[in-house]
């Protein structure tokens, strides 16, 4: 069931909260040994939440989110609850505050059913970076999920929960979205707050929905948008209603193809589906335009790899065994505690990470690397800036290739970070960018990415709503065999 649809039923009687909410926690029994979505699964507090909903609907005193089940990535802070970031780091670390983001779902009286998978810290695209476990992909158990908020795209795949949180800092919403085939949303850089967000690369993080639809999505962004003084970098505009722009009509909408996300080595299916889905949207009264050039695209996925790791270098410096997480007891100096707490509790990923940005920021290649990355960064934005002026929005695949095999790209860091060259640019950017289920090939899911301008985010949700109302892709549920 989406939102909108199990809304209608709680405020009609025809359904409480408490079944819905049995019916998540039943459907996360039977499928959580085969796709292993969740580190945590918060049952008491879940039925306790849904009976005080209950309570509020028979009040009337209800939101369209109020008794609603939800998963919550485990890198945004849950006040008494585990938030792990998938790492052995904080495996047994209990926030003693919620993040904005889970204190707004709280005031809207929804209800948490778990905690999420991830990579390890968000770094990685599969959700095989976790230190705990590897979360399968429901649509082929042998393959990934997508990450790193793989295990938040999966609860919602599989009916583990309506809907979910995840964060994006190259893609990770929206490549797992798509390889799982549901809807995924990256607010613009500052739309939502990150205050109680574990910080991977601070200049690039976003926490945005994944959900069965696009106006549920929408209906989750009202209820997380907007300004927060306690994160510097949230941005005091106002929050529309999103659900207002919701319309069929794409008549005088200019959308632009740019070809430099059409790859090389790109899956010729993926190709093909994502032509079809814009010829789709030219039906619906888009202009198409199809030959437009990012050139600069091209150096995305390496300034990304430069500035991302140098700001979880400084973030991750936090982890030094004395103020929380894992701390390593038996050593003789401060600084064997600090060496020992960090080889054990990090992996080897976020170690290559914290490698690379300390190498990238060191002096003598400071403005060789960093600095040349930012300036890469300007002309990536100034480009997007140029190409809306001519264009409400842009289209492209989410990932090149459909969901891989567990295990196919872990020994190969490069072939890992390519998956997300589709998706890094427009956190480069901080652009808006959302991801619909678009097709299959071979009943593996591929998703279509529209990006928008700063703040433009009613222009992309319009946009992915007129293709759901006219296709069928997101309604196809995996059967978890
Ligand atoms: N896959 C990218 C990385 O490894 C992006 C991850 C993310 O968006 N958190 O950094």
């Amino acid at each position: 069931m989406t939102i909108h649809e199990a809304s209608r039923l709680l405020k009609a009687k025809q359904l409480s909260s408490v079944e819905l909410t049995k019916a998540c926690l039943e459907r996360i029994r039977q499928a959580e040994s085969r796709v292993h979505a969740l580190v945590t699964t918060t049952d008491d507090l879940a039925l306790e939440q849904a009976r005080r909903a209950d309570k509020l609907i028979t009040a009337g005193d209800t939101t369209p989110l109020t008794g609603i089940p939800i998963v919550i990535k485990d890198n945004m802070c849950t006040k008494g609850i585990r938030t792990t970031c998938s790492s052995r780091m904080l495996e047994n670390f209990v926030p003693p505050y919620d993040a904005t983001v889970v204190e707004k779902i709280n005031a809207h009286n929804m209800v948490t059913v778990g905690k999420a998978n991830m990579d390890e810290f968000a770094m990685g695209s599969s959700t095989e970076n976790s230190a705990l476990f590897v979360t399968c992909n429901p649509w082929d158990l042998s393959r990934v999920p997508g990450g790193s908020s793989g295990g938040s795209a999966v609860a919602v795949a599989a009916g583990e929960s309506v809907c979910a949180l995840g964060s994006d800092t190259g893609g990770s919403i929206r490549q797992p979205a798509g390889f799982c085939s549901v809807t995924g949303l990256k607010p613009t850089y500052g739309r939502v707050s990150r205050y109680g967000l574990v910080a991977f690369a601070s200049s690039l993080d976003q926490i945005g929905p994944l959900t069965r639809d696009v106006t549920d999505c929408a209906l989750v962004l009202n209820a997380i948008a907007g300004y927060d003084s306690r994160d510097s970098t949230s941005v005091p505009y106002p929050t529309p209603d999103y659900t207002q722009c919701l319309t069929t009509d794409l008549s005088g909408l200019r959308i632009g193809v740019p070809k430099e996300y059409f790859v090389e080595g790109m899956q010729p299916e993926v190709e093909t589906a994502i032509r079809t889905a814009i010829n789709n949207l030219e039906s619906l009264g888009a202009r198409i335009e199809w030959e437009v050039s990012l050139p600069h695209t091209a150096y995305a996925l390496a300034a990304y790899y430069i500035i991302a790791p140098s700001e979880a270098m400084a973030n991750l410096a936090r982890y030094d065994g004395v103020k929380y997480g894992f701390s390593a007891q038996e050593a003789d100096s401060m600084w064997e505690a600090l060496e020992k707490t960090r080889q054990y509790g990090f992996g080897p990923e976020v170690k290559r990470r914290i490698m690379l940005g300390t190498y990238a920021l060191s002096a003598g290649y400071y403005d060789a690397y960093y600095l040349k990355a930012q300036k890469v960064r300007t002309l990536i934005r100034q480009e997007f800036d140029q190409a809306f002026e001519k264009f409400d929005a842009l289209v492209t695949p989410t990932s090149p290739t459909v969901p891989f095999k567990i295990g196919e790209k872990v020994d190969d860091p490069l072939q890992m970070y390519l998956s997300d060259v589709c998706t890094l640019p427009i956190n480069i950017a901080g652009l808006p960018a959302i991801s619909i289920p678009a097709g299959f090939a071979d009943g593996l899911p591929i998703g279509m990415q529209i990006i928008g301008k700063p703040f433009s985010e009613e222009t992309i949700l319009k946009i992915a709503y007129a293709f759901q109302q006219a296709t069928e892709w997101h309604k196809k549920r995996p059967e978890i065999k």
